[in-house]
């Protein structure tokens, strides 16, 4: 009797399970293809970290993400002890009394200790402490999934205290069994499933943070337009989406006050699909006016612990608001230049030309220098970055490195490919990309974070390599040896030297978002301040996970962010101001306008020092 019984109940619940899991496999499987496998070492290690170790979850909230991964390994340790009372249940074989199961019994009965103590954590910040990552409104489901979890818990330590045989211990089976069959049946409609998706879309996000691969304009490919352009790796993570709120908490956007939020972005395209709105336009379901919002600093992306992509979702949409003549009009301007001068300012190139001539630059030969250094868009026609310039052209000599240039320069393309007009990028891109074939230098020096990613990154998806590297790593490394002790271990001894000497200086550093977290690289400019006599006080949101200056993705040309809320830059502005320190040192061009526009903004005495002029001052 018991057996029949769990047999229904066990088909009515997997069935109500496998229905609402075909209707998202059938959204996926009707979703163009974007799925993609390449690298696969670095997505088996990174799953092995993130998934298998929780590492993201603990790096960025460390008590929480412990607790969090509690139940995640609790759930992983109790599904061989499910199977067997499952099997037992349905009558197929009763492994119960194998004295290996009692054994394995034995060895889950710390695992529930700390599910139980994990979910009772997890609950208490939810219902009480109410974190804003997890919105105004208390999630009713997630108080019922969090109480079936403690349920099973508890449950499973009972069967350690109960007779068995007795009547109790046959309820306390029934609670048990009943409970898993429930919280199956809710799992597909509810944020759960990504306890089923999240290891495929860890393994599944790409390894290059803000990957977009290039439209394809023979196949009449112009970016997202509707619901039903979502690539399939998007409409995966629609599904997925655990409503941690980590995206929306690291976004500057959201951060600053504006509508953008990249939860609600992942949210609305899960509402869209399931609401069979396939002809849906995206500027609808997202709003047009939230899509220009996005800097593409990459914090959603890179904060989210499922591994899901907000970037193609934004950028994709942009690029279909493009192809039909709906881009902002401060970015119509800002393409009208791109056009016709081939640079964001539409400055003639003689200005270029001249500053070359200044600088007394070399045009790059391979068999006569050993960098080429790129100017970039700031570079050739910013008076305030040519200082910079300058200064790392002085580093350079002062350290006997045979550098140069190429004769004519176009934008990298970057402005026009975040901003979603993929064509104008692909024009610059192949443009410049013949011209540096033709220049044959292997490897190319830039103080432009932006350049680092699009020359570095995007330029290989159309079968270009080259080494690029920013001239904060390169420059760190042509100083080392100033350092005494330095080949042990340079950055330390950096430290240490700096720490020796007198008369420090107290700066902040702020990340650029290119070089801090799309390159990943935040030692060495660090490293260059200590060695280079600075007190670095850090401001909130650092290193790996900066807080925007509100210029990328064409933010920087717009007159005024879009209203509500502050701008961007102030916000980040006051970050800085908060440390204390008087001096505040940048690495991009783009980072400097933005951070000096607040500084005027907030009449304040704070000082901008580029980090190659902050070096140069000093060797
Ligand atoms: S890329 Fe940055 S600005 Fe854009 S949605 Fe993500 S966090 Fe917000
Ligand atoms: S997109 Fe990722 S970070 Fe944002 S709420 Fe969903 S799971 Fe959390």
């Amino acid at each position: 009797m018991q057996t029949v019984a769990f047999w229904i109940l066990l088909l009515l619940f997997v069935g109500a399970f496998a229905a609402q899991v075909a209707r998202r496999v059938q959204l996926v499987a009707a979703a163009p293809n974007t799925f993609s496998l390449d690298r696969l070492g670095f997505r088996t290690s990174r799953f092995l970290l993130d998934v298998v170790l929780q590492r993201r979850t603990i790096r960025e909230r460390p008590l929480a993400g412990l607790m969090h991964a509690f139940v995640f390994w609790g759930f992983v340790a109790f599904a061989g002890y499910t199977l067997v009372e499952f099997l037992y249940g349905l009558g197929l074989v009763d492994l119960t009394h194998a004295r290996w199961f009692h054994a394995y019994r034995i060895a889950l009965t710390p695992f529930a200790t700390l599910v139980l103590l994990g979910i009772v954590y997890l609950l208490i910040r939810r219902v009480f402490v109410r974190p804003p990552g997890l919105g105004p409104k208390l999630s009713l489901e997630s108080v019922v999934i969090g109480l079936f979890i403690a349920t099973l818990m508890i449950t499973f330590l009972l069967t350690f205290q109960l007779v068995e045989g007795t009547l109790a211990a046959h309820i306390n089976w029934w609670v048990h069994a009943l409970v898993i069959l429930v919280f199956m049946a809710l799992i597909p409609s509810s944020k759960h499933l990504h306890l089923v998706l999240s290891p495929i879309t860890v393994f599944l996000k790409s390894p290059e943070l803000g990957n977009l691969a290039n439209l394809d304009f023979e196949k009449e490919q112009v970016g997202l337009e509707t619901v039903k352009d979502l690539g399939s790796k998007s409409v995966l993570d629609a599904f997925t989406c655990v409503e941690c709120g980590r995206c929306q908490v690291n976004c500057p956007a959201w951060g600053a006050g504006k509508e953008l939020n990249p939860k609600t972005i992942i949210l609305q395209t899960q509402d869209a699909l399931l609401a069979g709105e396939r002809e849906r336009k995206l500027g609808e379901v997202y709003s047009e006016k939230v899509l220009w919002q996005c800097t593409t600093c990459g914090a959603c992306e890179n904060q989210c612990p499922v591994g899901i992509e907000h970037l193609p979702i934004l950028i994709g949409s942009r690029r279909g608001l493009v192809s039909n003549g709906d881009a902002p009009d401060y970015l119509g301007a800002m393409y009208n230049n791109l056009e016709r001068r081939s640079n964001i300012w539409g400055l003639g190139y003689d200005q270029r030309t001249k500053f070359v001539q200044s600088a007394a630059l070399e045009t790059f030969d391979p068999a006569k220098h050993d960098v080429l250094v790129w100017l970039g868009c700031a570079g050739s026609f910013d008076a305030d970055f040519q200082k910079s310039l300058r200064a790392l052209f002085g580093i350079l000599l002062a350290r006997k490195v045979k550098f140069g240039v190429l004769s004519k320069e176009r934008c990298t393309g970057d402005p026009a490919k975040r901003t979603g007009n993929e064509y104008m990028y692909q024009e610059l891109a192949k443009a410049n990309i013949a011209d540096l074939e033709a220049a044959g230098p292997k490897k190319i020096l830039t103080s432009c974070p932006h350049c680092v990613k699009t020359i570095g990154d995007d330029y290989k998806k159309f079968g270009y390599q080259v080494e690029i590297v920013h001239s904060s790593v390169y420059i760190e490394e042509l100083t080392r040896d100033l350092v005494r002790g330095a080949k042990a271990d340079p950055l330390q001894s950096a430290k240490a030297s700096a720490e020796r000497s007198n008369g420090h200086e107290t700066v902040t550093f702020h990340d650029p978002c290119y070089l801090g977290r799309y390159a990943g690289k935040v030692d060495e400019p660090r490293a260059l301040l200590t060695r280079f006599g600075a007190t670095i006080t850090e401001p909130e949101r650092n290193r790996d996970n900066p807080f925007c200056c509100g210029a990328g993705g064409g933010l920087l040309f717009a007159d005024k962010e879009e209203e509500p809320g502050s701008r961007i830059s102030d916000v980040r502005f006051k970050q800085l101001q908060a440390t204390g320190a008087n001096t505040v040192v940048t690495a991009c061009p783009f980072c400097s306008i933005m951070l000096k526009g607040a500084q005027a903004s907030a009449q304040a005495d704070t000082q901008f020092v580029d980090l190659m002029t902050f070096v140069k001052d000093r060797l």
